[in-house]
């Protein structure tokens, strides 16, 4: 059994964070882990950020469906679904990851969820019981299977260096001086080729 898992924002769609604050004006949603590393504190701040302008989950949502995904992404995803098990595997939230389900072939989606109160307010992140991406990767490893990973930030690379085949996507400096030697490549078609490449080299070993 193959499978791929696939990262969502920058990989398949844009990020969401920079566009709900450029949509709502609220700067400090225009954090991202490069200025706060410790995630569950950086998602307290955007809830709070959020709560303090009056904005609930429905109206983020309404925000975040304006996104499409990135023009590449579904046939990425129909090629890679020709013989491999296709997971998102991303640190979003489901009620917000969950509009691109249709545009993307409605792969299967493992990310972290909100929980609201009676009003709508988003009230707290409920993460997904993993230590990281990666570990979504060493289950499916242990078991024999064939893994692809794509991503492309700091949170990424676990997972990448577990699979089979790990290839970072457009990635930024500070990423790459961590990533060690993980293949890099500039477009999803570029992934495509350096894989059946790696796969066909694999099997000659
Ligand atoms: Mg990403």
């Amino acid at each position: 059994m193959k499978v791929a898992c696939i990262d969502l924002e920058g990989v398949l769609v844009p990020e969401l964070w920079p566009h709900i604050s450029r949509h709502t004006g609220i700067a400090a949603l225009n954090r991202t882990t490069r200025e706060e590393p410790d995630y569950p504190k950086l998602m307290r701040a955007r809830i709070e950020a959020l709560r303090e302008n009056n904005l609930r989950l429905s109206d983020v949502r309404a925000i975040v469906s304006m996104l499409q995904p990135y023009r590449d992404a579904r046939r990425f995803l129909d090629v890679l679904a020709r013989d491999r098990a296709v997971f998102i595997v991303s640190d979003c939230f489901e009620e917000l990851a969950e509009s691109f389900l249709p545009g993307l072939g409605y792969p299967r989606l493992m990310a972290h969820r909100l929980d609201t109160d009676a009003d709508g307010f988003i009230t707290q992140c409920r993460f997904a019981q993993r230590q990281g991406k990666q570990d979504v990767v060493n289950t499916l490893i242990r078991d024999g299977i064939d893994v692809l990973a794509v991503g492309d930030a700091l949170n990424d690379i676990g997972m990448l260096k577990a699979a089979t085949y790990g290839y970072l996507l457009r990635p930024s400096p500070t990423t790459v001086a961590l990533a060690g030697d993980l293949p890099v490549a500039d477009s999803l078609a570029e992934v495509l080729v350096r894989l059946q490449q790696d796969q066909l080299a694999h099997a000659l070993i």
